[in-house]
């Protein structure tokens, strides 16, 4: 597709001399033949053949890779291998025949080798495991002229002792290998720059090993636990006189990475030194101002500092995260624009060579072609710049590097195989992707005039962009990216300015008329129980009945609209909830305690449910013809069933309210809303909202009271002709029963659509990516305090990895943020009042009885006083017979279980009167097959968290004592509300038969 994005224009001159020296490189690497990483003999390189040829096997491949080191057995590598690889494992290697008969009896014969084989391919890209096997590469690569730069291998961390001992390891390297450097001789030839010597020992850093606590909404916070780890880094560097550099990790960490570094080298501690580097990505299409903004600081802190910059290691899954998310793609979408960008980039730090040296970080002959006549253009001496590969990759290029004069630095990560996976397989995505320069030059058989070719060009070539495929009549609304500064700005003014708002006083409304002259309620903050949100006006039965009467004289005139106009004030609720979302997002906060994002995500789904309803009725609303019959017109339609109630929880205060009321309404029923009385004040946002959008007055009644007199007054109403229904077991079990009961005058059997609890698992199996499972597990158990009907409350952990996960889990709950959920970055807040926490309180003294608490976090000082807060609490040693283990908690409790294999899991899983949610990690397909199978739950997660249903994609609900079967968000949801008709028209004259028509007549 054709790129309009400005990149420099083609210079001429300039493409004679990238030409000409590109080609003086491409001589010398063949003059200095390594065997390039896809022309390795072997194993290896059949591996890399076959991926690249065949997509799927790639996957299975990476996948396999993936899982391996976690695999303790023999037969469980077998096992594996069979399971992603079948027969290719055979194709692949025709020993692997014999071996894969006999492995039931000697597995061992197998997966020695596997392991082997990629252990080996991990040790091309791996410089070693110990800081030994480092100081041997420093010396060898300085016997080549090549300097080093250091990697410890380790990403994910998800507790404070983990950061303390990624800490440790680069502390110790920096002393083991700052000893060996300082009694090397001299400095080799890539180590000495312009003025003199450069640091010899030279550190990259991926900071998000350093501190578990990385907060989107609070990227100050994770800044200053970033600074407590980074502080003894960067004091050791400056008494060693190492180099530290920053790496770039995914996008949602590089506004965060950019802020600490300016800020830590700000601080006067650090102001002289150590020398700093930093990485940027030319992929990201706001690289260039990251870049200029950069620049500018260090000119103005008067730092030096080293720019190393990237195309970026992370295309496949930013690409993919911002698909799932509905956020802007933030990297180029063309391989030439990365290039081209590369290149822009390329002058600009050259042009400011005064204040940033460039290390061009690529293996792109082109690239670096380009980088070199440029310098030269600008007269920037060679020794002020370096070039950076890494290791195992292009050593033919180091090689023709050196010998041309530049200086070049190798990139060596050193550590174990477990956490070098993600690295690895990293690397091998790089070698085998479509579009990269290494899989060109090695297998693709491009020339060199075509491997040379300026990106700009090539983008000018590029075929227009296809049409874009009809966009699909629904969207979900995407969630608001808290990573950005300016979003976290317009929250923070939406705090202050609903706080500035709040005690307002909230009408009954009926049939239009607003009534206030009745008791009023205060509805609290749960973290301030001091701050009161507003009053309501306490709806009488009288006014139930009212409501019900009023409903039912619009109800004619409502169905008799044409769906797609129903459908039209839905889409127009949805969009007046988009322009106040951050207002409806601030008020949640302080009415149901909801943090953030969890807020956010609540306003996008009642966003959702409107649109997504008012499709689907634009669709149920057209006739269908039954059957194409000669002479007879057959077509269903659907009528609206007539008056309802919607009853919802406080948990998705406006999400779930105004589903159970929206669906109903677009369907053609009048409805009475009858709110959680914990979060009245934002169903009355609700209700101004939909009456704005155009729902006529009595079609929707706004009805706040308690659920003990009007909502069960309403329930038995003989005027109800359906309860649409979330919240509790014993509630919905009394609705469901006292809706079976018909009364005199009641013109239809109710209909219910109840949706009530769960005792949600997730099983852990033995080979599950653990780096993944516990912080989906830490989210699904205790985000918004456990409060969701899908929240995790029982983990079932397969006795190989229990022990091993515990600790790490337990150890990780440590970081939870518990605090005001006004407070940008809190994870934990306090449950919805007194009565849910002391109930919650008295399941845990119950849990302590039963089982052993392994965790229970100690609440900041002055929280338990402001607000009703439960501290988050986990147990182990936890029998599936004890009541912490079968009653639904509804707060920050989780039970641990052990299983010895899956088939017990399985059990132990679904031995419970709930169906809701439940989850697998497993990296095993049959195990994930299985689960798919026979687990057998409303939403079932596989290697993911068990919460944050989205509409359409994952339409919401259970069985069991969890509810109906109803789907909320689904396809069939509204079906609820409609009652199905058929009709047959003779449409034969005398033998006279017109054409058979699939259109039918107006509905
Ligand atoms: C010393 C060193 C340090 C590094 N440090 C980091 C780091 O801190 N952070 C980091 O992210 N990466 C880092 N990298 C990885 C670097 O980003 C990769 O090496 C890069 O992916 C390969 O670039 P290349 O110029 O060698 O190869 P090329 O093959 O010329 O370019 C590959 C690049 O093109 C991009 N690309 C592929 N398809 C498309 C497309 N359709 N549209 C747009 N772009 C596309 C790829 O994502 C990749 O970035 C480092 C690399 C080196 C050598």
């Amino acid at each position: 597709m054709k790129s309009d994005a400005p990149f420099l224009p083609p210079d001429p001159q300039i493409e004679a001399k990238v030409r000409s020296l590109g080609e003086r490189l491409f001589g010398l690497m063949d003059a200095h033949p390594t065997p390039g990483i896809l022309s390795k003999k072997g194993a290896y390189a059949r591996i890399m053949e076959w991926s690249m040829k065949d997509p799927a096997f790639k996957a299975q491949l990476f996948r396999f890779v993936d899982v391996l080191p976690s695999l303790d057995s023999s037969s469980e590598i077998v096992r594996h291998l069979r399971e992603y690889l079948g027969d290719k494992a055979v194709e692949l290697s025709p020993a692997m025949k014999t071996g894969l008969m006999a492995a039931s009896f000697a597995p061992a014969m197998v997966a020695g080798p596997v392991k082997a084989n990629v252990t080996s391919m991990a040790g091309q890209f791996v410089a070693g495991a110990t800081p030994a096997d480092l100081v041997k590469r420093f010396r060898s690569n300085a016997a080549s002229g090549i300097a080093t730069t250091i990697d410890l291998l380790g990403e994910t961390v998800v507790s404070e002792l983990e950061a303390d001992a990624f800490l440790k390891r680069n502390l110790d390297v920096l002393d083991t290998v700052g000893k060996a450097a300082a009694q090397s001789g001299a400095p080799c030839f890539s180590d000495q720059g312009p003025k003199g010597p450069l640091p010899r020992l030279n550190l990259s850093m991926k900071v998000s090993a350093l501190t578990p606590e990385v907060l989107p909404t609070n990227p100050e916070r994770s800044i200053a636990a970033l600074k407590e780890r980074l502080r003894p880094i960067l004091r050791k560097a400056r008494e060693i006189g190492a180099f530290v550099n920053f790496d770039m990790e995914s996008y949602a960490l590089k506004n965060l990475t950019l802020a600490l570094f300016r800020s830590i080298l700000s601080e006067d501690e650090f102001r002289e030194g150590p020398a700093v580097g930093i990485a940027l990505q030319a992929y990201l299409r706001d690289c260039e101002e990251d870049l200029r903004g950069l620049l500018a600081w260090a000119r103005k802190a008067k730092r030096p500092i080293v720019v190393r910059l990237v195309k970026g290691a992370y295309w496949d899954f930013e690409t993919t995260l911002a698909g799932q998310r509905g956020w802007p793609v933030p990297v180029w979408s063309e391989k030439p624009e990365s290039d081209a960008n590369y290149e822009k980039l390329t002058v600009l730090l050259l042009e400011n060579a005064d204040i940033v040296s460039p290390a061009f970080a690529s293996h792109n002959v082109r690239s670096c072609a380009h980088a070199i006549a440029r310098a030269e253009r600008l007269g920037v001496d060679p020794r002020a710049y370096e070039f950076q590969a890494l290791y195992g990759m292009a050593d033919e290029l180091k090689a023709a590097l050196i010998a041309t004069g530049h200086r070049v630095r190798e990139y060596c990560p050193v550590g174990d195989l477990l956490p070098g996976m993600a690295y690895l397989v990293r690397r091998l995505l790089e070698n085998t992707s479509n579009e990269g320069f290494l899989r060109a030059k090695d297998v693709g058989g491009a020339s060199r005039e075509v491997l040379l070719r300026n990106p700009v060009d090539l983008l000018a070539a590029l075929p227009p962009a296809p049409p874009a495929p009809p966009a699909p009549a629904f969207r979900n609304a995407p969630n608001t990216d808290f990573n950005l500064e300016e979003n976290r700005a317009r929250m923070r003014d939406a705090l202050a300015k609903v706080a500035g708002g709040l005690g307002r006083r909230h009408p009954i409304v009926i049939a239009g008329r607003k009534i206030s002259d009745r008791e009023m309620v205060a509805s609290v903050n749960p973290a301030r129980t001091s701050q009161v949100v507003g009053h309501w006006a306490r709806a009488t039965v009288a006014d139930a009945d009212l409501a019900v009467a009023s409903a039912r004289a619009a109800w004619p005139a409502w169905a008799a609209k044409p769906a797609s106009e129903r459908a039209d004030i839905l889409d127009r609720a949805a969009s007046l909830m988009e322009a106040r979302r951050f207002e409806l997002n601030a008020l949640e906060v302080y009415e149901a305690a909801k943090p953030w994002i969890e807020a956010d995500g609540d306003i996008s789904e009642a966003i959702d449910f409107c649109r997504f309803y008012a499709c689907e009725m634009r669709e149920l609303g057209r006739v269908r013809v039954t059957q194409a019959t000669p002479g007879e017109r057959d077509v269903h339609l659907w009528t609206a069933r007539g008056v309802g109630v919607a009853i919802a929880p406080w948990n998705f205060p406006l999400a779930i309210l105004c589903g159970l009321t929206v669906a109903p309404l677009v369907a053609g029923n009048c409805v009475v809303m009858k709110p959680a009385e914990q979060t009245t004040v934002i169903a009355a946002a609700l209700m101004d909202i939909l009456a704005e959008a155009g729902v006529p007055p009595g079609v929707l009644n706004f009805v706040p009271g308690m659920g003990e007199d009007v909502g069960a007054h309403l329930v038995a109403h003989p005027g109800i002709d359906f309860v649409a229904f979330t919240g509790s077991r014993q509630v919905g079990c009394r609705i469901w029963e006292t809706a079976g009961r018909t009364l005199p005058g009641q013109a239809n059997l109710k209909k219910v659509v109840c949706e009530m609890g769960g005792k949600n698992a997730l099983i852990i199996d033995n080979d599950a990516d653990l780096d993944e499972a516990i912080p989906a597990a830490l989210y699904s158990a205790f985000g918004f305090s456990g409060q969701k009907c899908s929240a995790l409350s029982r983990l079932v952990v397969l006795d190989g990895v229990h022990d091993h996960f515990v600790k790490r889990f337990v150890e990780a709950c440590a970081s939870i943020p518990v605090g005001d959920p006004a407070e940008p970055g809190t994870v934990v807040g306090p449950v919805i009042d007194a009565e849910a926490r002391d109930k919650i309180l008295g399941m845990i003294e119950a849990g302590k009885k039963e089982s052993k608490l392994a965790f229970q976090s100690t609440l900041p000082a002055g929280l338990a006083e402001a607000g009703t807060y439960v501290p988050p609490t986990v147990f182990t040693g936890v029998s599936p017979s004890d009541r912490i283990a079968r009653e639904e908690v509804f707060g920050p409790v989780v039970a641990i279980l052990r299983a010895k294999d899956l088939d017990e899991a399985f059990r132990i899983a679904m031995d419970v009167e709930y169906a809701l949610t439940g989850g697998l990690f497993s990296r095993s397909p049959s195990a994930l097959e299985r689960a798919q199978n026979e687990y057998r739950v409303g939403n079932l997660y596989l290697n993911r968290g068990v919460t944050g249903a989205i509409v359409e994609r994952h339409p919401f609900g259970g069985f069991g004592m969890s509810g109906g079967g109803t789907k909320a968000g689904g396809k069939g949801y509204l079906e609820n509300f409609l009652f199905p008709r058929v009709v047959a028209e003779n449409v034969m004259r005398r033998g006279f038969t017109p054409p058979p028509d699939d259109a039918g007549k107006p509905a």
